[in-house]
């Protein structure tokens, strides 16, 4: 029998998580570190839910990926026995005749995927929350639904240590160094490990964990408002999550619990980090204007006045394409970053992509426009 292989997980996330269920459910000896522990709120991954959708506004590319984690958020539910995911669907709403609305449909029909088209009169029907301008659609994402992020983050960490991976909760990795002699060495306050391969998947900490990279990823503070409704019942009609691009370009979530609906804004609004070790959580009222604004033109039915505030933060690329793959020059090394805010619903298959780099070299998932290429040349 072969020795398996020996995999550093850096950052145990998101990303990191489904990396080390993967990698320990195909064999290998899985180390994971964090700075934290897994489902803390201080990154990318906090804020009780996050949206997924079988369907993607921008590029296709992402349909068969969002099929394969679609495919493995329902096996880590079965095999944990926890609701990690919902199925409430997804409104996705825009005008008529932009880019996004037609790539949308067109790439769902073409892929098959479960969507419904309403119209102005269908939606204020089906879903009188919603107010939507004359030459707006909406089309309803009947795959899409709700994530628990700490929960799912916390769960794919739990079975990977049920199969035998080791955790290092609260060590964060100081450096990664190739090693002479091949793999790789993991400095940590407490020692260095060899490693054969580093997956790091440090996510807002990537500038900060590989210092000499060139800053393609850029850092930024994401703001979460919950709001309770006022008259109408936001969570009849199975409360689906949605996303809006005109005439405010934002995304919204009923919570789990039935008690209020999160918003959150698009990149546009979101400030630069400089340094995420002190990552600024206070909201000042000011940036508070743009919600207000919204939810009086789109969701009269919402209290203005927020009941929760939550600052987090996201790795975004010029493109918005996260960059998966090795990090150029360096085939032990194994790079996640730069989700752009919408990285959580593929998780599940960016930890499977993870484990096929890490494991044999490559993988036969279409990823190739997420290639990290700009990280720099050997
Ligand atoms: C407010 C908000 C809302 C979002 N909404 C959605 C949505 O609805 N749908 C969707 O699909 N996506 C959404 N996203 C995007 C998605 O959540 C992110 O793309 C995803 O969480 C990024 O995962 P990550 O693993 O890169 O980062 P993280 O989940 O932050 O993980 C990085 C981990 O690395 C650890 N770490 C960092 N440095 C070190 C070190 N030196 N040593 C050890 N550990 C280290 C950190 O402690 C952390 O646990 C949203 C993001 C935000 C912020």
């Amino acid at each position: 029998m072969s020795t398996p292989k020996r995999i550093a997980v850096i950052g145990v996330g998101s990303m990191g998580s489904q990396a080390m269920w993967r990698l320990a459910a195909r064999g290998a000896e899985v180390i994971g570190y964090d700075r934290y522990a897994p489902g803390h709120d201080r990154g990318a991954a906090g804020g009780e839910t996050r949206i997924f959708r079988a369907a993607h506004l921008g590029e296709p590319g992402y349909i068969p990926l969002l099929r394969l984690a679609d495919q493995l958020w329902d096996r880590l539910q079965e095999e944990s026995g926890r609701e990690l995911r919902r199925r409430t669907g997804c409104l996705v709403m825009g005008a008529t005749e932009s880019p996004s609305i037609r790539t949308l449909l067109s790439s769902s029909d073409a892929h098959g995927l479960d969507h419904e088209v309403l119209d102005r009169a269908a939606l204020a029907r089906r879903y009188p929350q919603h107010r939507l301008p004359e030459g707006h659609t909406a089309v309803l994402d009947r795959e899409g639904g709700i994530i628990r992020p700490e929960l799912s983050v916390q769960t794919a960490a739990g079975r990977a240590e049920l199969l035998g991976a080791r955790l290092r909760r609260y060590t964060p990795v100081r450096e990664i160094v190739p090693a002479p002699r091949g793999g790789v060495d993991i400095v940590t306050d407490e020692g260095t490990d060899h490693v054969d391969t580093a997956v790091v998947t440090a996510g807002p900490w990537i500038n900060t964990l590989l210092p000499d990279l060139p800053r393609v990823v850029d850092i930024r503070r994401l703001i979460s408002s919950w709001h309770v409704p006022t008259t109408h019942d936001w969570f009849a009609g199975g409360a689906p999550a949605f996303v809006r691009s005109t005439p405010h370009h934002c995304y919204g979530l009923p919570s789990p619990d039935g008690l209020s609906v999160k918003i959150g804004l698009s990149r546009a609004r979101h400030l630069p980090v400089a340094d995420p070790l002190r990552l600024d959580r206070t909201v000042d009222p000011a940036e508070l204007a743009v919600f207000r604004e919204l939810i009086g033109e789109l969701m009269p039915d919402l209290n203005p006045d927020p009941v929760r505030l939550s600052v987090y933060m996201e790795g975004y690329t010029d493109s918005e394409h996260p960059l998966v793959g090795h990090l150029p020059g360096q085939d032990d090394i194994v790079v996640l970053a730069g989700f752009s805010g919408s990285g959580f619903k593929m998780s599940p298959a960016m930890g499977e992509i993870a484990a096929d780099l890490a494991l044999e070299g490559t993988t036969g998932q279409p990823i190739g426009f997420l290639a990290p290429a700009a990280l720099g040349t050997p």
